[in-house]
């Protein structure tokens, strides 16, 4: 694989160039290793001076780069590009410096999609899919019916394998599902995908982008120069409305998915089925079944709504019906997504920790019709009313965890006073082995516990996986 080591004989626009990495890291030093290699003078700054930006530091200097630590603010004198590690904020220092000069900034993907075509390597096109949540599992679904039809490809982004090892490796695609997150479509004002898709939008990291109109614009992003279709969300106006005011190639179509019946020229689902009235001739008269809705895993109603945005980009691709069947049967989600853990005493376990915001965590509570509700966590300026208004008839109770639990419990106490809640003020690592035992309490048979915090997990725990396997491993205690 390419992880960087690529070398070019064939002069770039980037041999001899001065260009500024901003950020050590996942995106910073395969940037910082793949521009030296292609003959850039390649300077790397990084706000941080810890031990491991030192360790990464020797490594890219052992190549010719030059690493500047604990100084990620000053624009190094004759930078004529930033690369940026796509978290760097727009208000940065530094990008304020890069503006006064004129220097353009890019983000990993936008470098990723000028480095495409490298060296006479075939430039696949890529097929991307952005929104608040669902991202990770769509473009893997959408690798999976890809790759059932037959196609080089692979789920590139957060997951699997890198963009840029994907446009630099030796191995070649034919297509690539691509995920984009917000920060990513901020720095990439190239980037011209064959389709995308907006699977929904609802705020988050507003700290980040500024508005929520900021954080929209940087979403619809994707859409501009599609070349076949715009995926959007017809549940979602704010996914339709990114299409309208999206610059297209001529022809380009906007495509809706829905879980009620499809109107022409939109996916969704009639008596069990997965239907498109897209991708048919005479879409006005005809609809072609795709998968029957339990072919989805698991078949909770957003990823039903994720399997019809993957359906919508492989057919505007070409893709057969019968490869979004097979596709869909071979998916298998990731980890902590609505894992099912174990039923315990009639009790189903489930573990959705990946739901970090108020907004995935509805989709996750939709899911069930009763349901002891785990929650909490670092609240990252969220609010909790509608979310607990709109989920309060299906609560049995609900056990709250973490730094920001208070703004939970407010919640309940407004809009669900019936709802037993348990408090738990401990934050050291038995604590979710309390959260689940006193879950249990509350629950009945038929029940299901529900770890869908719509917080991040930093406050407890290193990550979401980690609060997630420590759920599992308390409820594998339960049955002991
Ligand atoms: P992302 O990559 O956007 O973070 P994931 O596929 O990893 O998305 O899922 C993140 C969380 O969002 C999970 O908790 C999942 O249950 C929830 N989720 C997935 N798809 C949707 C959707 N279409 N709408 C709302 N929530 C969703």
């Amino acid at each position: 694989m390419g992880n960087g080591q690529v070398t070019s004989s064939v002069p770039s626009e980037f041999t001899g160039k001065h260009v500024t990495v901003a950020g050590l890291g996942v995106s910073g030093v395969p940037a910082a290793t793949v521009l030296q290699g292609l003959g850039a003078h390649v300077t790397v700054v990084n706000d941080g001076d810890d031990e491991r930006a030192r360790a990464q530091a020797a490594q890219l200097e052992a190549l010719g780069v030059t690493v500047r630590l604990g100084d990620g603010a000053t624009l190094p004198e004759g930078t004529e590009l930033i690369v940026t590690a796509p978290g760097w904020k727009p208000t940065k220092p530094l990008f304020t410096a890069a503006g006064q000069a004129g220097v353009p900034v890019w983000g990993d993907v936008e470098l990723a999609w000028r480095l495409r075509g490298l060296d006479g390597r075939k430039a696949a096109p890529w097929l991307a899919v952005t929104g608040t949540n669902g991202k990770t599992t769509t473009v893997q679904m959408l690798a999976s019916i890809l790759k059932a039809a037959g196609l080089r490809t692979a789920a590139v982004g957060n997951i699997g394998v890198s963009l840029l090892d994907a446009v630099t490796g030796e191995e070649e695609y034919d297509v690539l599902a691509v995920e984009l997150s917000s920060y990513q479509l901020h720095w990439a004002p190239s980037l011209r995908a064959h389709s995308a898709a907006v699977l929904n939008l609802a705020p988050d990291h507003l700290d980040w982008h500024g508005s929520m109109e900021a954080y929209a614009a940087d979403k619809g992003r994707i859409y501009e120069g599609n070349q076949v279709a715009c995926v959007y969300n017809v549940a979602d106006r704010a996914t339709e409305d990114l299409v309208r005011a999206a610059d297209v190639e001529e022809g380009c179509r906007a495509v809706g998915f829905t879980l009620g019946t499809p109107g022409p020229s939109q996916l969704g689902v009639v008596e069990g089925l997965l239907v498109d009235r897209a991708f048919v001739e005479d879409r006005h008269k005809n609809a072609q079944e795709l998968a029957e809705v339990a072919d989805v895993n698991p078949p909770a109603p957003h990823n039903i709504a994720n399997a019809l945005a993957a359906a919508g980009l492989a057919r505007a691709f070409g893709v057969p019906a019968a490869a979004v069947r097979d596709g869909l049967r071979a998916f298998t989600p990731d980890a902590h997504r609505i894992a099912h853990v174990a039923d315990v005493d009639g009790v189903a376990y489930v573990d959705d920790s990946k739901a970090t915001n108020t907004h995935a965590t509805e989709a996750s509570l939709a899911a069930y019709e009763s349901i002891v509700w785990i929650a909490g966590g670092l609240a990252k300026g969220a609010t909790f009313d509608e979310l607990v208004a709109g989920a309060a008839k299906r609560l049995r109770g609900a056990v709250l965890i973490g730094a920001d639990r208070a703004l939970i419990r407010e919640a309940l106490a407004r809009h669900a006073p019936e709802v037993p809640v348990v408090d738990l003020d401990r934050t050291d690592t038995g604590a979710m082995i309390q959260a689940v035992q006193e879950a249990r309490r509350l629950a009945r048979p038929g029940d299901t516990v529900l770890l869908a915090p719509a917080c991040a997990s930093m406050d407890m725990f290193t990550n979401y996986n980690q609060r997630g396997d420590a759920f599992a491993q308390a409820v594998r205690e339960l049955g002991a």
